[in-house]
């Protein structure tokens, strides 16, 4: 069984704590791995690596930092095989999501190479008789990340090129459950030349981000996971002075208006439900139906939904792979037992699905409910796998207002054929990224990705320019000289003359 180590200072580490969690491959159902969960002493010590690294690190020339991430990137790419494998094996997502979700880390990583040029300030020449005014931005120190289980490449990829292009050096705690590439990228880095102690990554659970939190050399977390421990995390850190960017759950609705093309409307909601067994912060969970279109979307999603090819993720005609664990698949099952309950109709069962040659696998098929109402637990509460609710309303004001009021506001689509209502809908939701036509919104690399309402605690979203704004510390220099100085003291505010 494979035992995954630590990494700090430049090195694999086995760590102090005795305490360790099983990893598995979902598709077979195995302990795969031993993930060693740090202790409060293995955290520092990669505090403390990060710490020393930081003040040669933040002096080097942003040019040389980029430079480092270029050769970073060119090994990503020959590595994207890899790294796609990894995730699959320990996530469970099929081969192909597996690679696109490494070219989307890979993206950051190329937008991470511009810092020479994110970084410039701005000056004015003159502001007074011989004074002049500039702004940079300075890298705060030793800053953290926590990650999901969900990307384990891409979400670690929106925080740390940027961050340590900036000039930081960086902790990253991954998800104990998908540990793996995370552990590889801190090896390319190295490869690539990033001096020893700037990345360092400890696996671990709540002991491990608690002494993250607690520790006074941890100067900003990011966090991306489920809502409450984003809450948690939030309130825990700036509590400390921290800088904190702790991204939420999420309840993605995709609105469809009576003018839309459903056939596209059906292909859109296949891939945005059941991709990745519907475990993606911005799958669809909620298709809102406006009108009477309804039954003709039910009508051609069943056939679809339970033709769905469900397999492990490593063979090459799979369309979803299994869940992350036999726990989570449990607590899915228990959504669906809750829905049926609720009185919503459930109309294509994914439960008893049984994939040959996997039986031991954490599998479940693709499930579909209609009929669901706001009120219900599966409406209102994240589900986090593959099942689809449709909801559906009378018209486009009663959809906005339905998404307006769900606590969650992380990603939202409108199929249309009608530019006004497009409009209209991209203007009045209180959701933080909307998709017209485009049922999975995720930003480009130099645009930035955040929810709003309980998606997202903090004032900035990851990566693009509010990555570099959370990363680094504004500063306005004056200056002058003394033989510009014409005067004595002045004891009024001074202004230009
Ligand atoms: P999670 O909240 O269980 O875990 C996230 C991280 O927090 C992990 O590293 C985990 O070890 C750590 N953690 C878990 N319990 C903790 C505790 N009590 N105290 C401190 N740290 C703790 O989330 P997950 O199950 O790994 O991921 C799925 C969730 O992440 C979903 O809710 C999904 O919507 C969310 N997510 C959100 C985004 C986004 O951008 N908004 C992106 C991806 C995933």
């Amino acid at each position: 069984m494979k035992k995954i180590p630590h990494f700090i200072n430049g090195q694999h580490y086995e760590g102090r704590s005795s305490r360790y969690a099983d990893g598995f491959n979902p598709a077979t159902g195995e302990i795969s791995s031993s993930v060693p969960l740090a202790s409060s002493e293995d955290v520092a010590l990669a505090v403390a690596a990060a710490r020393d690294a930081f003040p040669a690190w933040s002096e080097t020339p942003a040019l040389k930092r980029a430079r480092i991430l270029f050769n970073f990137k060119a090994l990503l790419d020959q590595h994207q095989d890899e790294l796609a494998e990894l995730i699959t094996r320990e996530h469970g997502k099929v081969f192909s999501d597996a690679k696109g979700e490494v070219m989307r880390g890979i993206e950051i990583v190329e937008f991470a190479c511009g810092i020479p040029q994110l970084l410039k300030g701005q000056y004015s020449d003159q502001i007074g008789g011989g004074i002049d005014n500039w702004s940079m931005r300075q890298p705060l120190g030793v800053v953290a990340g926590v990650t999901p289980f969900n990307f384990p490449m891409m979400v670690p990829c929106w925080m740390f090129p940027v961050a340590i292009a900036c000039g930081n050096t960086f902790v990253l705690k991954p998800s104990e459950r998908d540990p793996s590439a995370s552990l590889r990228l801190a090896e390319l880095l190295t490869e690539a030349g990033l001096p020893a102690g700037v990345f360092n990554v400890v696996h671990g659970d709540k002991q491990a981000v608690d002494a993250l939190i607690a520790h006074p050399d941890v100067e900003a977390l990011s966090f991306v996971g489920s809502t409450p421990i984003a809450e948690y995390i939030y309130s825990e850190g700036t509590k400390r002075g921290k800088r904190v960017q702790a991204l939420g759950g999420a309840k993605n609705h995709l609105v469809v208006m009576p003018d839309a093309d459903l056939d596209q409307v059906t292909d859109a909601l296949m891939g945005a439900a059941y991709g990745s067994a519907g475990e993606r912060c911005m799958a669809i969970s909620v298709a809102v139906v406006v009108g009477d279109v309804a039954d003709k979307v039910v009508e051609r999603l069943i056939p679809r939904v339970k033709t769905l090819i469900v397999k492990d993720g490593m063979q090459s005609d799979a369309e979803m792979g299994p869940l992350v664990t036999a726990q989570h698949r449990n607590k899915v099952l228990g959504y669906i037992e809750d829905g049926i309950a609720s009185g919503a109709d459930l109309i294509v069962d994914g439960r008893g699905l049984k994939v040959p040659g996997n039986e031991k696998g954490f599998f479940l098929g693709g499930t579909l409910f209609d009929n669901v109402r706001a009120t219900m637990n599966i409406y209102r509460e994240e589900i986090f796998g593959p099942v689809l609710c449709i909801v559906r309303v009378p018209d486009f004001a009663s959809a906005v207002a339905l998404i307006n009021a769900h606590e969650f506001g992380n990603g939202v689509a409108c199929f249309t054929s009608d530019g006004g209502v497009a409009r209209a809908f991209a203007r009045q939701i209180k959701v933080g990224m909307v998709g017209i036509n485009v049922p999975i919104p995720v930003p480009m690399a130099w645009h930035s990705f955040g929810g709003w309402k309980r998606s997202l605690f903090g004032d900035h979203h990851a990566y693009g320019e509010e990555g570099i704004r959370f990363y680094s510390r504004y500063k306005s220099v004056m200056q002058r000289w003394p033989d510009s100085i014409a005067k004595g003291a002045e004891f009024t505010m001074p202004v230009a003359k």
